[in-house]
């Protein structure tokens, strides 16, 4: 099953066209099908609130911002769960450096990410589930695990998952051993591991670490076993869609998948596995030591959300992404491209319906063929790049439409809601709000009017550069003048 161009009152239509997603553990594209039944769970790890998060958390965030609102469009119910690390060894470690609480410190940066995520238009996760508030959740979990022999004890140090006792482990990333694009800084270590690849599901307390009481003694959760036990708190031990950065896929998203399978013996614990590129500085990886670490504050301090969520939508989202100032200035430019066709739309008042024009697509089917072809390229593993360009080929398209008078008020106003409907996908199309234009640039421009109609073309000129000098711009159509702030 899936989607739709949506009917005329905005519900989801099927079409019956399948949708396709790229599976990370198949490594092949699949035919979506919902593990139960219409409704979708689906997982996506959270941030480790350390620090202020950075765009290329912006990166992944915005990417299953899109992938779920369109779920949800095709018609779906979608549980959208993200999980918050707000304790862990890099919390622990940035706290100390600066004197700190640690749950003081993750307190105040996941507020900050909320309001980042909030900034950023992202607004599909249904729950964020902080890791200290499931302690209990995650204890329960570890405690079957000791049951079923999978975990051993290392004395002053913490409980340890045996990879040799899974058989599988592996399965997801095809190996067992570390690479360089791993998340490997947190890789547990200790001389006393059975086997290189072992990881701690339970630390021991040590002076200043936020702890809690368990019964193998107080500590705090390893990292891995906090989405494995949130998980089965809201969804069971099996779900649809687990997603993240391709960084967490070894040993992270490996590790998830032993917790899990070996302590509910079910199979698979997530259908399918989604994993999105790296975003990339100028080429080179983010980091505070080279001066390229970018926050989503700073950058929302330049530029607009709408331009970034275009540039992250532009590239596939398995595809790596170099962020460069040139391509986030030529994504502003391409949403101001986007709201002034959507201006002009909103300005078009001729009654008349001209559905007979020399354009190859009518216009009475003009809107529906980019909905049509938005979701052939969404239910193709969510091919935003092809959206993106149809979207700019139609804004090409209507502009030309515009000039040559063949929209009726009519036509621009269905032009206008469809695309309002897809960027309730995507959430590229910023809110416009004409500014008032004062009394005086009004005067300018109707006496400009009168000059073009009598063919006064040195006045309507002088007129036009007065205009400008004043702050504003004036682009002529067939509709009259559109007078802009600059
Ligand atoms: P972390 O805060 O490092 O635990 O990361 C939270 C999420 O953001 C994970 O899914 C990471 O894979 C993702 N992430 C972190 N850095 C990047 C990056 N540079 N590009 C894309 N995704 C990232």
């Amino acid at each position: 099953m899936i989607c739709i161009p949506f009917d005329s009152f905005g519900a989801p239509e099927y079409d019956g066209n399948v949708m396709d997603i790229f599976n990370s553990l198949s490594r092949k594209k699949e035919e979506f099908k919902p593990l139960f039944d219409e409704k979708i769970n689906m997982f996506v790890c959270g941030p480790t609130v350390y620090d202020s998060s950075h765009i290329g958390h912006a990166r992944t965030y915005v990417f299953f911002d899109v992938a779920v609102k369109f779920l949800r469009h095709a018609g779906y119910t979608v549980f959208y769960l993200q999980n918050v690390t707000d304790i862990d060894d890099k919390v622990i470690i940035r706290a100390r450096e600066l004197g700190q609480n640690p749950l003081f410190l993750s307190r105040h940066y996941a507020r900050e990410y909320f309001q980042d995520m909030n900034e950023l238009k992202i607004s599909s996760v249904s729950k964020y589930a902080p890791a200290t508030k499931y302690i209990p959740h995650i204890i329960v979990q570890i405690k079957r695990l000791v049951q079923k022999g999978y975990v051993y004890t290392i004395s002053e140090d913490g409980l340890y998952f045996d990879i040799k006792k899974f058989s599988e482990y592996g399965k997801l990333s095809g190996r067992t051993a570390a690479e360089a694009e791993d998340a490997v800084s947190r890789i547990d270590d200790s001389i006393k591991k059975r086997n290189r690849g072992d990881f701690c599901v339970w630390k021991f307390e040590k002076p200043g670490e936020p702890s809690w009481a368990s019964p193998w003694g107080i500590g705090r959760p390893g990292w891995h076993i906090e989405d494995t036990a949130i998980s089965e708190h809201f969804f069971g031990p099996q779900y649809d869609i687990h997603g993240g950065g391709i960084d967490l896929k070894f040993p992270h998203h490996e590790s998830e998948i032993a917790q899990q399978e070996a302590a509910s013996g079910r199979k698979p614990f997530v259908k399918y596995w989604m994993h999105t590129g790296h975003l990339q500085v100028t080429g080179t990886k983010m980091s505070k030591s080279l001066k390229n670490f970018i926050t989503i504050r700073d950058l929302l301090k330049k530029y607009s959300a709408e331009s970034f969520r275009l540039l992250v939508l532009q590239n596939h989202y398995r595809s790596p992404l170099n962020f460069t100032n040139g391509s986030i200035r030529a994504a502003e430019e391409g949403i101001k491209r986007i709201a002034e066709c959507i201006q002009r739309l909103r300005k078009i008042t001729n009654h008349k319906s001209q559905i007979i024009n020399k354009f190859r697509v009518p216009n009475s089917k003009y809107s529906n063929d980019l909905r049509e072809k938005f979701c052939e390229a969404m239910n193709d593993d969510f091919d935003t790049p092809k959206v993106i360009a149809e979207i700019f080929r139609f804004i090409t398209d209507t502009n030309k439409r515009i000039d040559a008078g063949e929209l009726s008020k009519k036509d621009a106003r269905e032009i206008l809601v469809s695309l309002k409907r897809i960027d309730s996908v995507l959430g590229i199309i910023p809110i416009i709000k004409q500014k008032k234009i004062p009394e005086v640039i009004k005067k300018l421009s109707e006496e400009r009017e009168r000059c073009r109609k009598e063919k006064n073309w040195t006045n309507a000129d002088a007129i036009r550069q007065e205009i400008e000098q004043k702050g504003y711009s004036v682009k002529d159509g067939p509709d009259g003048p559109l007078v802009q702030k600059k």
